[in-house]
């Protein structure tokens, strides 16, 4: 099952589980919106895959399948 990340792993700022700006790589990173527009340029910085746009669960499901709590901590980027 898809694992519904609560945050941006680029920026740390929160993704609801129903928002339609949330993108995923094939390993399940997930970014933001403006991430992925922006520096990121469409591609997973840790996978180097394709990001595309997280389809959203309906929310009867989220009840039964809700997403995950935990966040995920933002890689640092190497200066
Ligand atoms: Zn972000
Ligand atoms: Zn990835």
């Amino acid at each position: 099952m898809l694992d519904l990340r609560p945050n941006c792993e680029c920026c740390d700022r929160d993704i609801a589980a129903d928002s339609r700006d949330a993108f995923i790589c094939t390993f399940e990173c997930t970014f933001c919106r403006d991430c992925v527009e922006g520096e990121l340029a469409g591609t997973c910085p840790n996978c180097g895959g394709e990001l595309v746009r997280r389809p959203v669960r309906p929310p009867e499901k989220l009840l039964k399948y809700p997403a995950r709590r935990e966040r995920t901590p933002v890689k640092r980027k190497a200066v």
